[in-house]
């Protein structure tokens, strides 16, 4: 591990820290706060106002009226809507330095990363819908009898969306997008960890000329606000990303509520699986960064990754080496690589997987250990030798871990991918085009990368098979899970 060395100031005040509710900040109704931590320093950033049960039923009320009532459905076409969903990418534009820093000291992820990657992709998502919301069209269907039927693409309604810390910005676009681009209405909760961009973008949607109440904003806790949204009678549809464990409180939720719709993005345990005739360079680079990018807080992170025997000595030697060069330290140095964990919840979480992973018997060949004793720096960690049934092969890390295992054939490597409840991702690296297509085929995940790793774009759909999650988002597969289809039938006469 290197340490970064210069420091770019922070430079950046959090905006807004209350509830957005009917295009109004609010304090919550118990008038309680919590804090936002800088998880490079331990320090509380700010204050931000905590929503729960009651601060729910308001937002849901205003979406309520907003979706019946409002002239979001009423005056409001659909190519406004694409203007409107334009204005607020050109505003997230014309903010970007600001909101990457606000990014990197809410998340800890490394500003230059914030502004190259998270901020683009979060534009990028917000014109994509933005064109789509003229284009949702449905059919003219040719039934029996002196009839004329047609379906149409009606929005869900009231819809309720729990985001993740991983990426703050990027996750809402996700979620937002989709929703706003076919005539939704939302009430957000943002994750506790990180709610400061999340608010600054509300701040956005009201500039841009959103009616009151076709977004809502609710930072809180999980367990009190979170809940609250997935149980409410009267939200149409939840939509979650985070942890599988928290997926299933949401689907019983639903179950034992209203039925409300539910997609979920959940965790991974992804295979990247490198043969020994890829070009070793590309596949140990391309390997390092599906871990460690995002500093291993991704869904997707190739966290099972299978090595061909016969370049496995070559392959752990360097990927130890290139562990060890990765710059860790703060988010603001423009030389930083990786920055802190999100918090210190998640940071012992990862310190008591690097621990399980030497009580295994793994071989550790770079880092372990924290880094310095403020904030929550962890090493770039590499296990080599994992044996399939060890904790780290099987349990999602969400860490800077790298867990490397040998594997001899094809058939072998397969049903070793395949054995895991999760299907997130999968990544191939081989100059064989045969076998790239093969695993592609074969492997049980929503997302297969073929010579590359992490290659995001708005257009193409994301999403789990087995307990990775339910439906997909992005790309126009992410509209259906917005949508309601009306079949319409008419009696013509004769
Ligand atoms: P989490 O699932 O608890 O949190 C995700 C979101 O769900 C947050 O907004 C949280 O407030 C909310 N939430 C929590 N409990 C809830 C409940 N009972 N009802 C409704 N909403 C609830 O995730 P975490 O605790 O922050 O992290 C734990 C693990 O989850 C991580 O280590 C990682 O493995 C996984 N994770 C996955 C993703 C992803 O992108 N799929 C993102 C974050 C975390
Ligand atoms: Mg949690």
């Amino acid at each position: 591990m290197a340490t970064a060395t210069a420091t770019l100031e922070p430079r950046v005040k959090p905006g807004p820290t209350k509830l957005l509710i009917n295009n109004q900040w609010v304090d919550s109704a118990s008038g309680k706060t919590f804090p936002t931590v800088n998880p490079s320093t331990g320090e509380v950033i700010c204050q931000v106002a905590e929503a729960d049960a009651a601060d729910v039923d308001q937002a849901v009320s205003a979406a309520r009226k907003a979706f019946e009532h409002g002239p979001w459905r009423n005056k409001i076409s659909a190519s406004e809507r694409g203007k409107l969903l334009n204005r607020l990418a050109d505003l997230i534009e014309k903010n970007i330095d600001e909101l990457a820093r606000l990014e990197a000291l809410d998340n800890g992820k490394p500003y230059k990363v914030a502004k190259a990657a998270d901020l683009p992709l979060t534009i990028a998502c917000y014109r994509y819908y933005a064109g789509w919301t003229d284009k949702v069209q449905g059919k003219t269907i040719p039934i029996g009898g002196d009839y004329f039927c047609y379906t149409r693409h009606e929005p869900v309604g009231v819809v309720g969306q729990i985001i993740p810390w991983n990426f703050p910005l990027l996750m809402q676009a996700w979620k937002l997008g989709p929703a706003l681009a076919t005539g939704n209405t939302v009430v957000m909760k943002p994750a506790e960890q990180t709610p400061l961009t999340a608010l600054r973008v509300g701040e956005l949607i009201v500039e841009a000329g959103f009616p009151e109440g076709v977004v809502n904003l609710l930072p809180g806790y999980g367990p009190t606000a979170g809940a609250a949204i997935a149980w409410h009678h009267d939200v149409d549809k939840v939509a979650f990303t985070g942890s599988t464990e928290v997926g299933h409180l949401i689907m019983e939720a639903s179950a034992k509520s209203n039925l409300k719709r539910v997609t979920l993005e959940l965790g991974g345990k992804s295979p990247n699986i490198v043969f020994a005739d890829a070009n070793m360079d590309e596949a140990i680079e391309g390997a390092h960064f599906a871990l460690f990018f995002n500093q291993g807080q991704c869904c997707c992170a190739g966290s099972r990754l299978f090595v061909e025997e016969k370049a496995y000595d070559e392959f752990v030697e360097k990927s130890a080496e290139r562990a060890k060069r990765r710059t860790v330290g703060d988010p603001f140095d423009s030389t930083t690589e990786q920055g802190p964990q999100v918090d210190d919840v998640q940071f012992e979480k990862v310190m008591s997987y690097i621990e399980a992973g030497k009580q295994d018997g793994a071989k550790l060949v770079a880092g372990g250990n924290r880094v310095g004793n403020r904030g929550y720096f962890v090493e770039p960690t590499v296990f080599a030798d994992v044996k399939d049934d060890m904790k780290i092969a099987r349990e999602e890390i969400f860490g800077p871990v790298m867990s490397i295992m040998k594997f001899k054939s094809i058939d072998e490597v397969v049903d070793r991918a395949n054995r895991s409840e999760y299907g997130l991702a999968a990544a191939v690296w081989t100059r064989d085009i045969g076998k790239a297509h093969a695993i592609a085929n074969r492997v049980r995940a929503g997302t297969v990368w073929v010579n590359c790793y992490d290659v995001f774009d708005a257009a193409a759909p994301f999403g789990g098979f087995k307990q990775s999650g339910i439906g997909r988002e992005l790309g126009e597969y992410g509209l259906q899970q917005y949508t309601e289809v009306k079949t319409v039938t008419v009696k013509l006469p004769n």
